[in-house]
C-alpha cells in the first residue's frame, strides 16, 4: 500500500467513507482514522497500528448532535463538560448504544467521544458525516505522532493517507473522562486538568491506580516509549543548577544524552529543550523524544513537574515513557 499525503479535506473524506485509513491532525496528537461503523475498517487500526485488541478507541465526532446515537445516556454534569470543552482535549466515556462497534470498544459496554478541535479536520469528519474512531497514530508503544512526519516513520505503507498539516498545539492526548458514575473520574491526564473538571463537578477525581485495569485498558500498556531510555531528573532552578550533580554523570561513558525540562541542567547534554511553560514542556516533549532518536541519542532526561495543569498529563507520559 502506497501512503499518500494529502491537503484536501474532501478527498481525505472519500477515502474514509470507502472504508480507508486517513491519518488526521488535531489538537492533541494526530489520529489514525476509519469510519467507527466499519468493523473491517477498525480491524486493519489494530493491524497497521499493532495495538493489543483490548485497547479501545476514541470516537470522533463533528457535532455534538451526533452524540444521541452512540450512546444510551447523558449525565448531566457531562452534557456541561462537553458544553464547556467541545471541540477541544476531552474525552468523554459514556454508555455505548448497541450500534457501536464492540471492536472499536475493544468489547466495552462503554465508548470514549470527542470533537477534536482542529479546523481541518473537523471539516473532514463533517463530509463523513459519520461517527470516525481514530486512535494516535503511532505504532502501539511509541512516542504519539505530534507532526505528519512522525506519523510516516511509523506508519508509511500501512495506512492509505496522511492529511499534511503543521504540528499539533497540544502534544498531548486528551483527558479522557468516565462519566458513567456519579461523579466524573480522570482516567487519564491530559491538557484538560482536575481543577478544570471540577469547576463542573466539585466532586471529580483522578481514579486509584488500582482502577486502572478495568475501566481504561489502555493505560496498562508500555507507552510512549522512544528507542532511548528515560529517566527522571531534578528538579533545578538557577540557584541550585551549580551544586546540583545528578544528571551531570560521566559524558566520559560517551553516551550521547538528551535533556528537556523548565530550567537548565548541570550537565553535558546533545540536545537540549528548556521550554517556558508546562505547556510548551508537553507540546515538544514527545517530537523531542524522536528528534533524540534520529540524532543516536541513548539517554533522555526529564526535568520533574508539579503536578498542577497540564502538568499531571507530563508526569503520566514520562513516568511510562520511563517503564
Ligand atoms: P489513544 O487514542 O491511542 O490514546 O487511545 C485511546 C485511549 O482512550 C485508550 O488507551 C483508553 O485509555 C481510552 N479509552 C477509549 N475508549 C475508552 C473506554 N470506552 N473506556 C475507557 N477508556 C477508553
Ligand atoms: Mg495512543
Amino acid at each position: 500500500m502506497i501512503t499518500r499525503l494529502l491537503t484536501d479535506t474532501a478527498e481525505a473524506a472519500r477515502i474514509l467513507e470507502g472504508g480507508g485509513l486517513v491519518a488526521i491532525p488535531t489538537e492533541t496528537v494526530f489520529g489514525l482514522a476509519a469510519r467507527a461503523d466499519d468493523d473491517g475498517a477498525i480491524k486493519r487500526i489494530f493491524q497497521a497500528k499493532g495495538r493489543p485488541q483490548d485497547n479501545p478507541l476514541i470516537v470522533h465526532i463533528a457535532e455534538e448532535g451526533q452524540l444521541a446515537a452512540l450512546c444510551t445516556s447523558v449525565p448531566e454534569y457531562a452534557r456541561r463538560l462537553a458544553a464547556s470543552w467541545w471541540p477541544g482535549p476531552l474525552t468523554l466515556v459514556l454508555p455505548a448504544a448497541d450500534q457501536v462497534s464492540r471492536t472499536a470498544t475493544a468489547g466495552l459496554d462503554t465508548v470514549g467521544i470527542r470533537i477534536p478541535d482542529h479546523p481541518e479536520t473537523r471539516d473532514i469528519l463533517r463530509k463523513v458525516g459519520l461517527p470516525t474512531a481514530a486512535p494516535s497514530a503511532n505504532r502501539s508503544g511509541r512516542p504519539s505522532p505530534t507532526t505528519w512526519e512522525a506519523v510516516r516513520e511509523d506508519l508509511d505503507g500501512r495506512i492509505d493517507a496522511v492529511f499534511k498539516s503543521g504540528p499539533t498545539a497540544v502534544g498531548l492526548e486528551s483527558t479522557v473522562v468516565d462519566c458513567t458514575c456519579d461523579a466524573p473520574i480522570i482516567l487519564r491526564p491530559g491538557a484538560i486538568s482536575l481543577t478544570d473538571i471540577q469547576a463542573i463537578h466539585p466532586e471529580a477525581r483522578h481514579r486509584d491506580p488500582a482502577e486502572a485495569v478495568g475501566r481504561s485498558p489502555g493505560t496498562r500498556y508500555r507507552h510512549y516509549q522512544p528507542e532511548a531510555i528515560v529517566r527522571w531528573v531534578g528538579p533545578f532552578d538557577q540557584a541550585t543548577t551549580d551544586a546540583a550533580s545528578e544528571p551531570g554523570e560521566p559524558s566520559d561513558r560517551g553516551i550521547k544524552k538528551g535533556y528537556i525540562g523548565l530550567n537548565a541542567p548541570p550537565g553535558d547534554y546533545a540536545r537540549l529543550v528548556i521550554a517556558t511553560s508546562l505547556e510548551a514542556y508537553a507540546h515538544r516533549l514527545f517530537h523531542f523524544f524522536r528528534e533524540c532518536e534520529q540524532e543516536g541519542i541513548m539517554e533522555i532526561h526529564c526535568e520533574r513537574v508539579p503536578l498542577k495543569g497540564i502538568g499531571m498529563a507530563l508526569y503520566d507520559r514520562i513516568s511510562r515513557a520511563a517503564g
